[in-house]
């Protein structure tokens, strides 16, 4: 794949530090279930943390082919560290576009920083791919809003300093125009964040709840105008399908990376299982299923730094064949390194556990069938 040499030295900076830093402790991480704040602190002091974001709000200001590219070698080094580490600025990207300079201030800098964990908070209990159907209220007082509702699912929502929280602003009547975005503080007084039990996904990610209890912020924490809410997060969330293509693909390649050390070194039968033609056929496969897919996250990234907007429909087809080749390649990891990829000193396992999040998260592949269906008929 063509890449500038600037493209090529960002992509050569992000994998000596993921190769150096993040494989070596992914293990370690995930046995222990550990949220990387150090890993975070680090990628914020090699400029890796905000690589989207522009430089004069602490950004490193770097295109879209160059931020998926760091998306993709973090995960590639572990997909649990790589969510947490690419997570942290989550919910940024809507405060720079449609909040207030304050706002940028006081959240987007230390965000970049690492200082400040950010969290997108849109799913609730009753309301997951039918994001319009969601019941948390933000009723206007004087120069306040007062939030109540619950949410769930949230990547980073226990660990995090901020939400960004979508709420109904109007009545049910408008699902769609009734929606609203507000940042809230953790620390606001009526709000509790804990983490999910029980999660199957990988350690290093912290996946929280949200309780809203009277919490009252400023209207100018509101971002946009009232009733923005839901096209907003149609319009992020098109955009951050890329990301979770690129992450997918990355995942993919550290998991077939597994597999070539492996089964070069693996013996059966008077042999390493490498010459085996059946083993190399299935590896041969799904490398060239995973050429196809990186081709596509690129090619739609590059019409995206080009033109400026994404194209819903092909950010979904990304998005839909980079995790279901994830959850093969995966799916095979395991297998080909028999009873050991199933112990998580061999780190297959943590690769495979995690292909089924993102074919969930970021809207389900069975919606993003429905916008490839929708772009193309
Ligand atoms: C690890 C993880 C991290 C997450 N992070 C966040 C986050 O940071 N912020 C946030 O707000 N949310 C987050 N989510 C929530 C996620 O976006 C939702 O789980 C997702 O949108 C699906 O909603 P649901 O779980 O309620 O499932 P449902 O919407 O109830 O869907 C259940 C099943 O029905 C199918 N289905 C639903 N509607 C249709 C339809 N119209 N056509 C065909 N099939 C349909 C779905 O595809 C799915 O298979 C996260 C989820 C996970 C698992």
């Amino acid at each position: 794949m063509h890449l500038t040499d600037e493209q090529r030295l960002i992509q050569r900076h992000v994998r000596e530090f993921a190769q150096a830093e993040i494989e070596p402790v992914a293990v370690e991480h995930e046995q222990a279930g550990r949220y990387p704040r150090d890993l975070i602190e680090m990628a914020a002091e090699a400029d890796l943390l905000a690589p989207r974001l522009d430089e004069s709000v602490g950004g490193a200001g770097l295109g879209v082919v160059s931020s998926l590219l760091l998306n993709e070698e973090f995960h590639r080094a572990d997909p649990g560290i790589g969510e947490s580490v690419t997570a942290v600025t989550f919910g940024c990207e809507p405060i720079i576009e449609y909040g207030t300079p304050d706002l940028v201030e006081e959240w987007v800098r230390p965000a970049c920083r690492g200082e400040v964990v950010s969290s997108v908070a849109m799913t609730e209990p009753g309301a997951g791919s039918d994001f319009a159907a969601i019941e948390t209220s933000a009723e206007r007082d004087g120069d306040e809003y007062v939030l109540n509702g619950d949410k769930v699912f949230i990547s980073n929502g226990s660990v995090a300093d901020v939400s960004l929280v979508y709420a109904r602003t109007s009545s049910p009547e408008e699902p769609h125009r009734g929606l609203s975005s507000f940042v809230v503080p953790a620390d606001a007084d009526g709000v509790e964040q804990t983490p999910m039990e029980g999660y199957m996904g990988p350690g290093a990610t912290d996946i929280g709840q949200v309780y809203l209890s009277d919490v009252r912020v400023p209207v100018e924490n509101r971002l946009g105008d009232e009733g923005d809410g839901f096209y907003q997060a149609m319009t992020f969330l098109d955009e951050a399908r890329l990301d979770v293509a690129a992450a997918c693909v990355g995942a993919a390649r550290g998991a077939l990376d597994l597999v070539g050390e492996y089964v070069t070194e693996r013996e059966a039968f008077g042999g390493p299982i490498a010459e085996k033609q059946a083993v190399r056929h299935r590896i041969a496969d799904l490398e060239t299923r995973l050429g196809g897919a990186r081709s596509l996250v690129y090619e739609v990234a590059r019409d995206l730094e080009r033109e400026g907007e994404v194209d819903a429909a092909r950010s979904a087809q990304a998005k839909l064949l980079a995790t279901t080749l994830l959850e093969d390649v995966a799916s095979e990891a395991v297998q080909l390194h028999g009873g050991y990829g199933l112990f998580d000193e061999y780190r297959v396992e943590t690769f495979f556990r995690f292909s089924k999040v993102p074919q969930i998260y970021e809207g389900t592949n069975e919606i993003m069938r429905t916008v490839v269906a929708d772009g193309m008929l």
